[in-house]
């Protein structure tokens, strides 16, 4: 086995291992829409060397889907609950969901690119977005 794949599978297991934590902080629901089927955690970009909860959010496949975009995205219709968790004040969690409001926004959906107008974001969540 390849050295490179060693350490992704390192990292995926790390990854999982902050399921427990995560749960608690997420209520065990998904922390951008709030559904309670098919969570698993995501890391969130920028990653840091580690896995770790603060850059890492704990979602369900519908969200895991939304957060990857292309082909697979659900229509924007379907991704409404934004307006709420686009103002989280767990950071991975904003930036999850302005990341995915933004493409959205780019793509000329008209609620996606009020609210981004509208949303006030931290220095630091504004430097995580990049
Ligand atoms: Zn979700």
């Amino acid at each position: 086995m390849s050295r490179g794949l060693n350490r992704h599978q390192e990292r995926v297991q790390a990854v999982a291992g902050l399921g427990r934590n995560l749960s608690r902080r997420a209520g065990n629901r998904c922390e951008l829409c709030a559904d309670r089927t098919s969570l698993s955690v995501v890391e969130v970009e920028p990653l840091p060397e580690e896995p770790d909860e603060d850059a890492a959010v704990m979602v369900c496949e519908r969200c895991q889907r939304a957060m990857a975009g292309g082909r697979g995205a659900p229509p924007p219709e379907e991704l409404r609950f934004l307006e709420n968790s686009a103002w989280s004040d767990v950071a991975p969690v904003q930036v999850a969901a302005v990341r995915i409001l933004r493409r959205m926004a780019g793509e000329d959906i008209v609620w996606a690119r009020d609210l981004n107008d509208t949303l006030y974001l931290g220095d630091a969540v504004l430097a995580r977005l990049g």
